[in-house]
C-alpha cells in the first residue's frame, strides 16, 4: 500500500522554504520569515560564514 517509508508522510504538508528574493535560492523559510541561505529577513547583511565557503564557492 505505502510507497517509501513512513518518514515520507511529511511530504506535501505545506512548504517550509520558498524562493528567496535576495539570493534567489529556495531557502526562504515561510514560517520563520527569513532565508536560511543568505539571512534575508533576519539581518540586513548577507549571511556569510567561513564554514560554508568550501561548499558554496561555486554559487554566486
Ligand atoms: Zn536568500
Amino acid at each position: 500500500m505505502t510507497k517509501g517509508t513512513s518518514s515520507f508522510g511529511k511530504r506535501g504538508k505545506g512548504k517550509t522554504h520558498i524562493r528567496c528574493r535576495r539570493c534567489g535560492r529556495h531557502s526562504y523559510n515561510v514560517t520563520k520569515k527569513y532565508c536560511a541561505a543568505c539571512g534575508y529577513g533576519r539581518s540586513r547583511r548577507m549571511r556569510n560564514y567561513r564554514w560554508v565557503r568550501p561548499y558554496h564557492r561555486r554559487y554566486r
